[in-house]
């Protein structure tokens, strides 16, 4: 159930890579313009433009992350030719040669990207705090970003399926137990941290958690789906 290029804007094409945007993206872009997406509203600023200007730089980020996914797996001679941006982040169409080692560089290659870009952000936003002519906004916005980047991180290698932590963890026990056996571990561990995850959305009443929760519970199954597809 993830987003595909039916219904997307083709952006730009480089390195043999096309970039699509989801229809979607724009809905919630509008919602964010209104003030009616508390969750990444920002109040600090002077006017809700720079929450827009914080909602491009997301995807800035997201597109950059996914660029990891799909370079590194062209590198180790694996397949990715699109990448589909949507409200719930960026999804980088990548088919890796099978063997653990290529997969494991072609998903860590994404939250490693948001790792390069910490000291970055922390340079940017004290070149940018230190200037007396540098907009308020702007350095607000850097601080904005360097948080998004931050929290991308974090929830991007928490180890649950089919999050890039959890396809880590999937690729590491590849090499103890082999493609199956390692994606049925991984995905068992995926349905309690979608389950928690869940739980979390209904406990703080957060919609956008329980939105998530519930696309990475439909491709959670569908891996699981898929390990006992092979395992027969
Ligand atoms: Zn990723």
């Amino acid at each position: 159930m993830t987003p595909t290029n039916q219904g997307s804007i083709r952006l730009f094409r480089v390195f043999g890579i096309t970039v699509f945007l989801h229809w979607s993206w724009f809905v919630v872009a509008v919602m964010l313009y209104q003030g009616s997406l508390g969750v990444f509203s920002e109040t600090h600023y002077s006017s809700p433009i720079w929450n827009i200007y914080a909602y491009l730089g997301l995807f800035f980020i997201v597109l950059l992350h996914e660029f990891g996914h799909s370079l590194s797996c062209r590198q180790v001679g694996g397949q990715a030719e699109q990448i589909v941006l949507w409200p719930l982040g960026g999804v980088a169409y990548v088919s890796p040669p099978q063997r653990p080692g290529a997969t494991l560089w072609c998903i860590a290659a994404g939250p490693l990207v948001n790792v390069a870009l910490v000291p970055i952000f922390m340079l940017t936003e004290k070149i940018a705090n230190g200037n007396p002519a540098i907009p308020h906004d702007v350095v607000h916005l850097v601080r904005h970003l360097m948080g998004i980047n931050f929290g991308l991180l974090i929830f991007n290698i928490l180890p649950v399926y089919p999050l890039d932590g959890g396809q880590i963890l999937r690729a590491l026990l590849w090499f103890a137990i082999g493609p199956v056996k390692s994606l049925f571990a991984a995905t068992t561990v995926g349905f309690v941290g979608v389950a928690a995850l869940g739980a979390l959305a209904i406990y703080l009443g957060h919609i956008w958690i329980g939105i998530m929760a519930f696309f990475m519970f439909v491709s959670c199954r569908a891996a699981w789906r898929h390990a006992r597809a092979m395992s027969l």
